[in-house]
Parts: structure tokens; sequence; C-alpha cells
């Protein structure tokens, strides 16, 4: 973000929520810049420490009602938001490529990822249902119900600004309780719109609210005593701290952090679609994705023809603003991140790989947006930075293994355990892998998958701080607790 000390005046000025209400913010502004074109895309204020304490306030008055609101009325309100999001598809998807960069295709996978979200959580009234015996003494019926937890909090990444904070919210409030969210500063207006869209769905006042602003922010939310739960999804250095510092206050915590997936392939594995798979993994939303293959093991004689054709596929590839046609590739997010991505490509040709294909000059529109293109790696060891440390840009590793046995050992080897897919044709290697690989997320012939909502987002170590994932069953379980009622009724 950039000061907003030489700011034209006409720029958008994002707006915050507080009890049901668009507001502006008194706090300092900041530029957005639209990492297609580097041009200032609007205004973004960092909250006060006031509307901050506002917006919890307002999450906790509505708690009472909203938590009483039958199941089937919360839920019959996000039937509706979920048709207007569709209504305005084209909207939010231009929104999604504008804050982010990726290119109109991808947006609309990420849209289409977020509307699946919703509608999970419109199956609350049957995902809630507790669990009951009776009999279990004479005269004595025990049953579990879910109740909602009270103020939730939901912190957000910049690489999907649709999806991820509906990985979050519906959710929550579908259980009943209701929401402080505090969007990446980076990508704050997509939330901002979809928020809007739940009002307009008829959410009563003040059970969501969303905060924007950095560090200071996020403190005052772990801190705040009405707070009960937080969901984090971002890098793990901070998943870890957020994990920390709010269960040390006592609160439920899901924390999803940074990521290094590989992807194994063997010698038996179909050629042409495992290259097309990992292309899409590997290089999809310029490989700003928790679930990108940044890493792949070639075992045995894979190795040459996997390189060469995954170099063929990457030379075909158009790199530019991700809202013109023919673009398969857009901009990263800014350019620290694009800084940072060409340090570790330094990095990896100092500790002696070799460039397979080299995507820093690529890019076929003149604008200053953050552009690199695919760069491919070969001969890339295990202990180097490239293979260990997340780069969330579009680079790939390739590390050649001699048998699945050592494949699987270097992804076991490291620190995050996100996800990792194998490409083979044979059951038992599949089995094999599938049962030993320490990933909370595997995938099988298939680039690294980001399961569908039903589903929890599984990441293990330090991908993962917390018990219950997002999403699925786990979801539901994380915003709710059991209350055991014993029961006897004597004649
Ligand atoms: P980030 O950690 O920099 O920021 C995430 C959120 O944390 C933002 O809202 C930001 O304002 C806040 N934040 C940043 N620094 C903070 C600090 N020191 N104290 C308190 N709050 C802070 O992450 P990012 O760059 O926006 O997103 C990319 C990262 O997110 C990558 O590491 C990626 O792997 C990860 N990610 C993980 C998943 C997953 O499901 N595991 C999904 C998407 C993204």
């Amino acid at each position: 973000m950039h000061n907003s000390t030489q700011i034209a005046i006409d720029l958008k000025i994002c707006k915050i929520y507080i009890d049901g209400k668009q507001k502006d913010s008194d706090g300092k502004l900041y530029q957005q810049l639209n990492p297609a074109t580097a041009e200032p895309a609007a205004l973004i204020p960092y909250c006060t420490t006031a509307e901050v304490d506002s917006a919890i306030a307002s999450a906790q008055a509505a708690f009472p009602g909203w938590s009483r609101t039958p199941v089937l009325q919360r839920s019959r309100i996000l039937f509706h938001f979920r048709d207007l999001l569709e209504k305005h598809s084209e909207e939010l998807i231009a929104l999604i490529t504008e804050e982010n960069g990726k290119t109109l295709e991808e947006s609309k996978g990420s849209f289409q990822r977020g509307l699946e979200c919703v509608e999970f959580a419109c199956g609350a009234p049957t995902l809630m249902m507790g669990e009951g015996l009776e009999q279990i003494s004479n005269g004595v019926d025990t049953s579990v119900i879910r109740k909602p937890l009270g103020v939730c909090v939901g912190i957000t990444p910049f690489n999907f600004p649709f999806m991820v904070p509906l990985w979050m919210f519906p959710v929550a409030i579908a259980c009943g309780n209701t929401f402080v969210l505090k969007p990446s500063e980076k990508v704050p207006r997509s939330s901002v719109r979809i928020v809007e869209l739940l009002y307009e769905a008829g959410l009563p006042a003040g059970v969501i609210n969303v905060v924007h602003g950095a560090k200071d922010v996020v403190n005052q939310l772990l801190n705040d005593p009405r707070v009960r739960a937080v969901s984090f999804v971002g890098s793990s250095p901070v998943a870890r701290y957020i994990y920390e510092t709010a269960s040390a206050k006592g609160k439920r915590v899901q924390a999803l952090g940074g990521a290094k997936n590989h992807s194994v392939v063997m010698p038996d594995s179909d050629m042409k679609s495992t290259v097309e798979s990992i292309m899409a993994s590997s290089f999809g939303c310029a490989g700003e994705r928790c679930v990108a293959t940044s890493v792949v093991v070639a075992v045995g004689e894979a190795g040459d023809a996997l390189v060469a054709e995954l170099t063929k596929a990457a030379n075909s590839m158009t790199v530019g603003a991700g809202d013109k046609a023919g673009i398969t590739m857009g901009p990263v997010i800014s350019p620290e991140a694009k800084e940072r991505i060409l340090s570790m490509i330094d990095a990896g040709e100092k500790e002696g790989a070799k460039i397979a294909r080299d995507g820093r000059g690529d890019r076929v529109n003149k604008s200053e947006g953050y552009f690199l293109g695919p760069t491919i790696f070969d001969q890339v060891k295990p202990s180097m930075r490239i293979a260990r440390e997340e780069i969330f840009g579009p680079v790939l590793s390739v590390i050649r293994a001699k048998d699945l046995k050592e494949a699987i050992e270097i992804v076991n080897a490291s620190e995050h355990g996100n996800a990792a897919s194998v490409y083979t044709k044979s059951g038992t290697v599949a089995r094999e892998f599938t049962n030993a690989v320490q990933t909370g997320m595997v995938g099988v012939n298939i680039g690294v998958p980001a399961p569908v909502a039903i589903f929890p987002f599984s990441g293990w170590k330090g991908s993962f701080y917390g018990d219950l994932h997002a999403l699925g069953k786990d979801g539901i379980r994380f915003y709710t607790e059991t209350k055991v009622v014993t029961s006897r009724w004597v004649d």
C-alpha cells in the first residue's frame, strides 16, 4: 500500500460497514494500485481504534436477535444472497480482476468456488443438527445441540478477494454468529461489495461488519474480549502469530497459513494430461495460490521429457493485463511481490539450479504492471531456498528423485503440509503415496486440489494452526459449541 499524500482527489474511497450501514472511515487513506497498470485504483482507509470498537460492539449487539432467529430464516437470507451474487456475477468478476490482477477466466473460477461456499452454508438447518439418545437411564433422555459462539472475526489474504472471505462468514452467520470481517488491505473492495449484497438480501443490521487496516487493526480484534473466535487465512508466520495471540486470550482459532506444494510425477504417468494439469496448477493465478504446485518431483526417467514439455507449454503462455482477451497469466499483486519473486529466482541461480525457462522478461503490453512470466528451474536440490520456501509467484522447481520412496521423503521434509499430488497409472503407487504423504490434502492425477466447500480445507504442519479447518463439517463445528441436555420427566 502506498501513502496517500500525492493522490488524485477523484479516486473512490473504500467504505466500511458498521451496524448495517456503509460509512466513511476517519482513518488514514492509502492508495490501492491496479496490479495490471500500476495506476491508482482506489483509496483504502485504515480504521481508527474507535471504528474497530464500534464494529465489534455492533456485532455483539446483533448477536442475541440473530442467534435466536430460526435457522431456516437465516438460511433463507443466504439463499437470496447467493442469487444476488449470481445476478451481479459479471461486475464481481471484473472487480476481482481489477483488484487482484487475475485473468477474467480465473476470476470466474474463483467466483464459482466462492458461490459454492454460500450454497454449502445454506444447508445449515441440516448441518447444525445435533444428536440424542432416549432412556439412557430410567426416564432420562440426553441430547446434544449446537449453539453459535457469538462475535467471530475473519482476517483474509489478497490472493482470493472474493472466495476466501466466503470461506468464513456465510458459515459463521448461518450458524447464528455475528461477524467482523477485516479483508486484505490490498483487495478490500470485493468484500465491501459482497457485504452490501448480503444486506440487500435481508440481513439484519450489525450481523456482519467490515473494517479495514493492517497489523494494528488485527491486533485490536485479537485482543478484544468480546471476540469469541478468529478465522485467518494468510502467510504462515502471521498465521502462527494469530494462533498464538488469540488462543492465549481463550479464543477459538483456525489459522490457515502458507504452502510449498509438491507434485510427484511417476515415469508411467500420462505425459500430455500431466503437463496440462501441472501447468494450470503451477501458473494459474500467476502462482499466487496456496494450492499451487511449486515443486515437481520427477521420478526416474520422467524428468527429461517432463521439463521439455513444461517448457514448451510455458512458452505458449501470454502474460498481460487479466481483463484483456487472450491473456493466460496476469500480473502479481504488487511491486514488492515482484521484487521478492525476482530475488528468489536470483537465489535459485546462485545456488546452482538450472533455468530451463526464464519468465523474467515476459509481457505483451507496455503498461507498468507487475508482470512476470512462468519460470522453470531444473536440477533443483531439496536443500535450495527455491525448493523449501514459499515463493508465491510463477516459479516452478523440478527436483529429480530415483524412486517413489525418495520422492515421498522429499515431500515430507517440507515444513509445510498443505497439499501434494501424484501422477501415475499405478493404483499401488497412488495408494502408497496417499497413505504416506504428510499433507492434509492429496491429489491423484489432478493438480494440487482445493476441495469443494462441502469438504474441509485441510492443511497440516506449518500450513495450519488450530484444530478445526475451514468449511465442511469442520467449519460447522468451528463456529458452534455443543450443549448436552439431560432431562428426566416423572409422571
Ligand atoms: P499476509 O499474511 O501478509 O496477510 C494476510 C492478512 O493478515 C491480511 O489481512 C493482513 O492485513 C494481515 N496481516 C499481515 N501482516 C500482519 C501482522 N504482522 N500482524 C497481524 N496481521 C497481519 O498474507 P497475504 O500476502 O495477503 O496472502 C498470501 C499468503 O496467504 C500466502 O502465504 C498464501 O499461501 C496464504 N494463503 C493460504 C491459504 C490457505 O488456505 N492455507 C489460502 C490463501 C492464501
